[in-house]
């Protein structure tokens, strides 16, 4: 269960070109870009430039990055989704986190429903 928390993953190759992923918005800071399997008919993911691993690595040095990035998901959902949506960050192997490279979902797009499985 504890397989691949560190070392470079798939969201390194993508923050450095080295992945093609469609992308939404970038900038200094941040990437958005749309998930390759969406689970909602609208599904993106925003990350940091700079690798932390997950939520629970993100210190205080880490302040200002986790605001761009519920920011950014914030204006791209609100460009895309005006009838609401989900922002997520799943931590950790009972949280289901499966990239060990930090990043905020967003869903939606369809009717979702409460609570998550
Ligand atoms: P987690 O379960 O870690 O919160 O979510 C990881 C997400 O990354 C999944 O929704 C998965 O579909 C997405 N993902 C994994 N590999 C790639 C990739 O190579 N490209 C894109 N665009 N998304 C990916």
């Amino acid at each position: 269960a504890k397989k691949n928390q560190s070392g470079r993953n798939i969201f390194d190759s993508i923050v450095e070109k080295q992945i093609k992923v469609d992308v939404l918005y970038e900038d200094d800071h941040c990437m958005a870009f749309k998930d390759v399997n969406p689970q909602a008919p609208t599904h993106f993911l925003v990350i940091p430039k700079t690798r932390i691993q997950m939520l629970e690595q993100a210190t205080d040095e880490h302040e200002s990055i986790l605001g761009k990035l519920l920011l950014t998901a914030k204006r791209l959902a609100n460009e895309r989704l005006p009838n609401g949506y989900r922002v997520v960050i799943n931590n950790g192997p009972e949280g289901c986190q499966s990239v060990y490279y930090l990043h905020v979902h967003v869903i939606g797009g369809r009717q979702l429903t409460w609570p998550p499985g």
